[in-house]
């Protein structure tokens, strides 16, 4: 049986993120039943002791953007070179043919991957639900792994006969859609501050839904009291097709529609220009920065530094894994400052803000109050980082290495005071067998699907033929 307390002894240096951003030199940090009970130089003992020496201990980073799904197709050889568009026309094919069990396996490795980089809570963004595919595969994975997880309700309503973009068998009915927001909030949504699950609702993008349906679900949320999340202002083609078809830029777009305020955040946001940022900042609407994302798809460097000086709430996320590809949440606040520096220059992005932005900013994000920093009274959501190996070895500022230089991967990784990654190893399950049932599941099943279905796939140098 679990001990009640657990103590962090000694580790040379904890960034709290307090409100002085404190970091304290040989510090402890205290957990009972999930929370922070102690932070601090004098603390008493514990029944279970994890001795930190030799390590920088921070809150668990928050990623605030994903597709899990993607994960099953990282690197699809037609689409590894495409703009925005190019590359969902190329991907929609494949997802057409996902199963719940793509589902529960593709967020299993996503999230053990993200958990080995120091993350304790990541948000999905599933938009896609053909076959049996439903909310509780990927949660499940999520419960699986031992990370937190806020899933988001997707949607596609909008096909190619109307002008989207998906192809019109991969979109839903919106009454269908809607009745789903409703069961899923309902059934596995839990409000509570210390909450391992939350539910949001999230149409994927102005272009592949109706107005209709953003509106309805901004009542709903509203309603329901529940987060709304969507793409917003990705890339050139976004903001096109907004003046096109909307007569307006995609933050007049998602004012109009009730898509601003405190519980929304929206991924992307490339290119809102001054006015659109002003509207976010004053209306407490979020960012989720997807910086290797963005670099990916060409789509170009978001204005953070533009966004956070006006105060606008920004965290960070690694997007699905179709467009980063990876799936490591410290890297990307590397490339987060990297891009920030090429815009702005040197000076334009500190290594303890990058470090802020992957805490607490995703905790302000996602409306998380009780969770982003080391404080008592907040959750124990806790990354431990082993700063004596190779990768940080000459570092002289052991807290800013995080960012510039590495460790890549967490010694241990608490949530809710609970380890989810121990030694470097996954605490709840083994990653070989991830990995080995990411390939098979990968290989049998969406390969094999394409074929029944009679598509033609070209995967690395050879090409499987239609034989149906
Ligand atoms: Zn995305």
């Amino acid at each position: 049986m679990r001990k009640t307390t657990t103590l962090i002894k000694n580790a040379d240096v904890v960034v709290t993120m307090d409100a002085k951003r404190a970091e304290l030199k040989g510090a402890s940090i205290l957990i009972e039943n999930g929370a922070i009970i102690g932070v601090g130089n004098n603390l008493s003992t514990a029944d279970e002791i994890i001795d930190a020496t030799g390590c920088v201990v921070t809150p668990g980073l928050i990623n605030t953007h994903h597709h899990l799904f993607q994960s099953l197709v990282r690197g699809v050889p037609a689409g590894q070179d495409a703009l925005l568009f190019g590359w969902l026309k190329t991907l929609y094919p494949i997802f057409q043919r996902m199963e719940g069990e793509d589902m529960y396996v593709s967020a299993q490795s996503g999230l053990a991957e993200l958990a080995l980089s120091g993350c304790s809570l990541s948000s999905d963004h599933q938009y896609i639900f053909p076959n049996d595919v439903k909310m509780e595969h990927a949660i499940n994975g999520a419960q699986s792994i031992g990370v937190r997880f806020h899933a988001t309700r997707g949607a596609m309503s909008v096909g190619e006969s109307n002008g989207g973009l998906p192809p019109d068998s991969l979109v839903e009915k919106e009454s269908l859609i809607l009745k789903d927001f409703e069961r899923v909030i309902s059934q596995l949504h839990d409000p509570s501050q210390n909450a391992m699950v939350q539910v949001g609702l999230a149409p994927c993008s102005p272009f592949t839904v109706s107005e209709g349906l953003m509106r309805d679900t901004a009542a709903m949320a509203l309603d329901k009291n529940v987060m709304l999340h969507t793409h917003l202002a990705e890339n050139d083609e976004d903001i096109a097709y907004s003046l096109e078809k909307f007569g307006c830029r995609p933050g007049e777009y998602a004012e109009r529609l009730g898509w601003t305020g405190n519980h929304v955040w929206h991924a992307h946001c490339v290119k809102l220009n001054s006015d659109e940022i002003n509207l976010f900042a004053r209306t407490k609407t979020g960012v989720a920065h997807c910086p290797c994302s963005n670099c990916r798809l060409g789509s170009g460097i978001a204005p953070v530094r533009e966004m956070r000086d006006g105060g606008v709430k920004v965290g960070l996320g690694v997007d699905g894994s179709a467009s980063n590809d990876a799936g490591h949440l410290l890297s990307e606040a590397r490339q987060l400052l990297l891009l920030q520096r090429v815009k702005n220059g040197a000076n334009s992005m500190r290594a303890r803000e990058a470090l802020e932005i992957a805490t607490l900013g995703g905790a302000s994000v996602l409306n998380r109050t009780d969770l982003g920093s080391i404080e008592i009274g907040k959750r124990a959501d806790i990354a431990i980082w082993d700063i004596t190996g190779l990768a940080a070895a000459g570092a002289w500022d052991p807290v800013a290495a995080l960012v510039l230089n590495g460790p890549f991967n967490v010694r241990d990784l608490f949530v809710e005071g609970k380890p989810v990654v121990s030694s470097g190893r996954l605490a709840n399950q083994e990653e070989g067998m991830i990995a080995h049932l990411h390939h098979s599941v990968r290989n049998r099943s969406i390969t094999m699907r394409m074929i029944l279905h009679g598509m033609t796939y070209d995967i690395g140098n050879f090409i499987i033929a239609s034989i149906i």
